[in-house]
């Protein structure tokens, strides 16, 4: 059984990934700093740790012989890096070098990155490709395309293997206990506007889209974890190295979303219509033709699906209220 080092393991995706490399029979071990992740969730050997630690990630990759590391300690809140740059740069860019430095001194050349679709920057439409041009907005989505570049040289220089997946927007729950505990994106706050009996916000309804409100390509984070272990098979072909969108390749709008969450849960919805955001494109949706032609790998869970593991795992979870008897809820039971 191959054994993969899950840095950032215990966290939302991370947690997600340990299951889906356990279903095809590998054997994670996560290093994890337990910065934001949670160690109830991760269910196989976890080493509480830095992946800056150059001495302890060189003593893991040893001691669990490891064939390759899944690179997820990152952070990830477009807001917060833009008020602490320095931190992301050496959380994100820093640390990754030394991870790359550790992994170079075992001889491990295996890596699968988490991007994202933050190295687009403002690009707008429903056809992102990987070929487009790069042009992050925020030093979150700095950090991850220098990521992507620092690895490239790596893998030209030093023959390091590599697929980069930029993730689009992830949501969802495998089970309850991998739920995302964050509250920064639109599904987690309309679930919080839930339970704080608040109305959720529309950032913005006078976007250049079908219904005014921000189109995103949303995917399902079982979906996504299962997208590493295919790019994981990739890897085992010599000299091969990707970069791939992750995505379902289609848009639903802030408002489809919404109106979803209502549908599921069974209680009526009204959002109020805010202000855009700074820095929102109107549409971004990824093109992914190129990941299921290279990993044989596409979404099999649509928006439905998405939000009603979202909303199962906060119903066990959170004291939310109970779902209101009314006449349109028939969508929460229908295809429960
Ligand atoms: N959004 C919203 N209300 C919220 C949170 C998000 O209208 O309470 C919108 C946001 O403007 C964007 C979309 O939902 O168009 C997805 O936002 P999120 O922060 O989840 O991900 P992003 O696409 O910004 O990475």
């Amino acid at each position: 059984m191959t054994t993969w080092l899950v840095a950032g393991g215990a966290g939302y995706i991370g947690a997600h990934v340990v299951r889906s490399l356990q279903a095809a029979g590998a054997q994670p071990v996560v290093l994890d700093d337990l910065s934001t992740g949670d160690p109830l969730r991760v269910g196989v050997p976890l080493i509480k740790g830095d992946i800056a630690d150059t001495e302890l990630v060189v003593d893991t990759l040893r001691r669990y012989q490891v064939a390759g590391v899944i690179q997820l300690a990152a952070d990830k809140q477009v807001e917060q890096s833009m008020r602490q740059p320095l931190t992301y740069y050496r959380r994100n860019v820093v640390n990754l070098l030394q991870l790359l430095t550790a992994m170079q001194e075992v001889g491990v050349a295996k890596l699968v990155f988490s991007s994202s679709a933050a190295v687009y920057g403002m690009i707008e439409g429903d056809d992102v490709r990987e070929s487009d041009e790069t042009a992050p907005i925020n030093p979150y989505g700095e950090t991850k395309l220098i990521g992507e570049w620092l690895i490239q040289d790596q893998a030209r220089a030093a023959g390091l293997r590599y697929a980069a997946l930029r993730y689009f927007n992830v949501v969802g729950a495998g089970s309850s206990e991998l739920a995302d505990h964050g509250r920064t994106n639109l599904v987690p706050m309309v679930l919080d506007a839930m339970r704080r009996k608040a109305r959720p916000v529309i950032f913005g309804d006078d976007h250049p889209t079908p219904d005014g409100t921000c189109v995103r390509d949303y995917i399902h984070v079982s979906d996504l974890a299962d997208a590493h272990v295919a790019a994981i098979g990739a890897l085992a072909q010599p000299g091969a190295s990707h970069v791939l969108n992750v995505g379902c390749g289609r848009g639903y709008s802030v408002r489809e979303v919404i109106d979803m969450v209502a549908q599921v849960s069974g209680h009526p919805l009204d959002p109020i219509v805010g202000d855009r955001r700074p820095g929102d494109p109107a549409s971004v949706v990824a093109n992914t033709d190129l990941i299921s032609a290279t990993l044989g790998w596409r979404a099999r869970h649509d928006l439905r699906d998405m939000v009603r593991s979202a909303w199962e795992a906060e119903l066990r979870t959170a004291s939310l209220p109970s779902p209101a008897p009314s006449p349109d809820a028939s969508g929460s039971t229908s295809e429960g």
